[in-house]
């Protein structure tokens, strides 16, 4: 074989690491439709974003030709802590599937927070901070984001605020206590806080609160405190520009190698990892020349791809954000409980629905959350590494192609995103072990509630 030995995990040396991220849009054809303004239904203009986004994240949102963007030394340097992160072949999956193929992952999950969200997060709270903001909200449901952000607040010196869904704070009391100890401030949703949070407890006392509901309480305190923004860790541009730090990281060291993947797989909730990671390759794929084939894989609980309306949309229940164009289930989708809290996001990115929609991603697959389980002990059990439920949804699809393989004989290299571990999420591991899980399918009715939520702008939908 002419190919050099592979090492189990190739590295980067921090000299190797980039020093800039990539902006797919500068490479996009077509742009995806712009923000919209609800009340106007006009394009949004970057001084009508300073409100909800700090100055330079309102610049990266809107910006569709910068190719490269430079990390700031002071992000280079909180990424060196936890990365590069290891890109890892799976020799032991390989052998235990008896394939032919080549399977690698990048393992996003080894810093504390245990996802990738930490790479946006520490971007977002430095140039907050750069601007003068002293604090920040947000809302996190499986609790990731919410951890990810306390680590950043700490590490640059910025109060956070964090509305945990009641439901998983509950189910979840480790995670509060983490963010606690990073010195977040956790408040269960909805609370007495916030007048939102009042009028919610009152109309539903007991309620153990939803994604919809923390958010608008995250947005009300950001909006009456002086000096503090709301914070987001997922579908926006410049959450995606912040994650192509993981698709470079890849394509440095599978060069080095001179590996070139034929298929690339990442799980898709609200498409920020996807992004990061397909980013150098989808550019090949833009620029007219061979790439991989690229695959999305989401859950069949909340499939906004699979299923959904390519329409305008709001990101949130409370319908204040700015309309996003994307793949979308309904502001007003209620997903059914599932174990992977990281994909239960109506929408998708409106930069991968539109690579989507125009053919750049081929293909989209929704599974249920027992086949994911299946997956994800199977690898835990050869690669060592308890995934997160959401990242399994990728190891599935990713156990998928490579039985093809098996089947074809052909020796095809397959590169997934391990988005995070799974250690918080051990209530649904003990749930697949004792036989309890359930699949939760939405029918078509379930839909149509969704989208009979989306809202009706004059002149566009
Ligand atoms: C949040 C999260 C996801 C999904 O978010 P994307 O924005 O779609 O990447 C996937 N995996 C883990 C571990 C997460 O925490």
């Amino acid at each position: 074989m002419a190919q050099k030995n592979i090492p189990y995990k190739i590295y980067l040396e921090e000299s190797e690491m980039p020093k800039v991220w990539y902006n797919l849009r500068a490479d996009m054809k077509e742009q995806h439709a712009p923000m919209l303004n609800p009340a106007t239904g006009e394009p949004m203009q970057l001084e009508q974003l300073y409100p909800i986004f700090c100055e330079e994240l309102a610049a990266q949102e809107l910006d569709t030709t910068t190719r490269y963007i430079d990390i700031p030394e002071e992000i280079q340097n909180f990424y060196k802590m936890y990365r590069p992160s290891p890109l890892v072949r799976a020799y032991c999956l390989e052998k235990a599937l008896g394939t032919p193929a080549k399977i690698y992952y990048k393992f996003e999950g080894t810093n504390t927070s245990g996802s990738h969200k930490l790479n946006s997060a520490a971007a977002q709270i430095y140039y907050a901070k750069k601007q003068g903001i002293t604090s920040v909200t947000t809302e996190t449901g499986a609790g990731q984001w919410g951890t990810a952000l306390a680590m950043a607040c700490v590490f640059f010196g910025m109060d956070l605020q964090v509305f945990m869904v009641k439901s998983s704070s509950e189910q979840k009391p480790y995670r509060k206590a983490v963010m606690e100890t990073y010195g977040a401030n956790v408040t269960p949703s909805p609370s007495e806080t916030t007048e939102v949070g009042k009028k919610i407890l009152a109309e539903n006392p007991g309620t153990g609160g939803s994604l919809g509901c923390a958010i608008s309480e995250a947005i009300e305190v950001a909006v009456h405190t002086d000096n503090c923004r709301y914070v987001l860790g997922s579908v926006l541009d410049h959450v995606l520009l912040h994650q192509s730090i993981i698709g470079l990281e890849t394509k440095i060291a599978l060069d080095k190698y001179e590996i070139y993947p034929d298929v690339v797989i990442g799980c898709a909730g609200g498409g920020s990892n996807l992004g990061g990671l397909i980013g150098p390759y989808m550019k090949d794929r833009l620029d007219g020349k061979n790439a991989p084939y690229f695959i999305a894989v989401e859950p069949a609980s909340c499939p906004s791809l699979t299923r959904g309306r390519y329409a305008y949309d709001f990101g949130d229940t409370g319908n204040i954000t700015p309309l996003l164009k994307m793949y979308t289930l309904g502001a007003g989708f209620m997903p059914s409980p599932n174990h992977a809290g990281g994909l239960r996001f109506h929408g998708m990115s409106p930069v991968l629905s539109k690579l989507y929609h125009d053919g750049y991603i081929d293909e989209a697959r929704s599974v249920e959350q027992s086949k994911v389980f299946d997956a994800a002990t199977m690898f835990a059990r050869t690669e060592g590494t308890l995934p997160a439920p959401e990242s399994a949804h990728a190891i599935w699809a990713a156990i998928e192609e490579a039985k093809k393989c098996k089947e074809t004989g052909e020796e095809k290299t397959i590169l997934f995103g391990l988005t995070g571990t799974g250690y918080f999420d051990l209530s649904a591991y003990q749930s697949y072990n004792a036989g309890t899980m359930s699949d939760y399918i939405p029918t078509d009715e379930d839909l149509q509630k969704g989208f009979d939520s989306l809202p009706k702008i004059p002149g566009v939908q």
